[in-house]
């Protein structure tokens, strides 16, 4: 292969643009979400959930004088690219569940009181979750898991006594991803505009009916090679580099 060319259109962030990327993108989840706690969508989205975490420690409800992390909770789900018997126009559309969170992990029920930090997370009623994946490109997989996790939200609230459902606090969803591919989507989300007060949310049986939307980068529709992805990190950084050197130069020439 010539040094001089690259040898695909793949796109390859290194893992300090990504950061750099997160921590960015934590500053206006922040402000406009506060989450309390994430749900990282395997495997795409363990590693950004995690260093998002850094950037997102909450004050301590036991000592406000510390800061804590705040929990991560794992579903894992896979795309089947071709499943037999679905028709053309399916393919790829099938989710299947590979993790799924537990009706205690939804509910937090059991955890009385003050939950002791770091040790349960206390469901995910009453609380700003976050759902994190790596990338989204058709949106089928963040309609997905933002719709079940809905549905198992609405169906644990309905099983709470009416006094529970008075002291619950809304329960709210919002979607972080490092990357959203600029194409036209098949999946679809309730979307919520960007820096709406939350006062203007609408909040039904419990659950805001949208959801906020947080995206590191808008990139073209390619293929994006992640640096976990790859078993030769010092060739992904060296192509990454060459992808620079070659759009300088073009951009100097033109
Ligand atoms: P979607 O459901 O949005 O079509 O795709 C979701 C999943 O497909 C992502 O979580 C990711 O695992 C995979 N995927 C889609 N596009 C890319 C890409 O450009 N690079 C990589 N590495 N994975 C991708």
């Amino acid at each position: 292969m010539s040094t001089s060319e690259l040898p695909d259109d793949h796109f390859r962030p290194t893992y300090e643009e990504i950061h750099v990327q997160i921590g960015e993108a934590a500053q206006r989840i922040k402000n406009d979400f506060d989450p309390d706690l994430m749900v990282a969508i395997g495997g795409g989205g363990f590693y950004p959930a995690r260093v998002l975490r850094t950037f997102l420690k909450k004050p301590s409800a036991l000592d406000p004088s510390k800061l804590r992390n705040i929990p991560i909770q794992a579903i894992g789900l896979s795309l089947y690219e071709e499943v037999s018997g679905t028709s053309e126009g399916q393919i790829g559309n099938e989710v299947v569940r590979t993790q799924w969170l537990d009706a205690k992990t939804v509910s937090g029920k059991g955890v009385k009181g003050k939950i002791e930090e770091g040790k349960d997370a206390g469901g995910l009623l009453g609380k700003n979750v976050l759902i994190v994946d790596e990338v989204d490109d058709s949106r089928t997989t963040l309609q997905y898991a933002y719709n079940e996790l809905l549905k198992d939200v609405r169906s644990a609230i309905s099983a709470l006594s009416e006094e529970e459902k008075k002291d619950l606090a809304p329960t709210r969803f919002a979607i972080f991803v490092v990357h959203n591919k600029n194409k036209e989507k098949r999946g679809t989300l309730p979307m919520l505009p960007d820096g709406l007060p939350k006062e203007q949310e609408e909040i039904q049986n419990g659950v805001c009916t949208a959801v906020r939307y947080f995206a590191g980068a808008e990139i073209d529709d390619v293929w994006c090679c992640y640096p976990w992805e790859e078993t030769d990190i010092i060739e992904h950084n060296r192509l990454a580099a060459l992808a620079k050197e070659i759009k300088a130069r073009q951009a100097s020439t033109n």
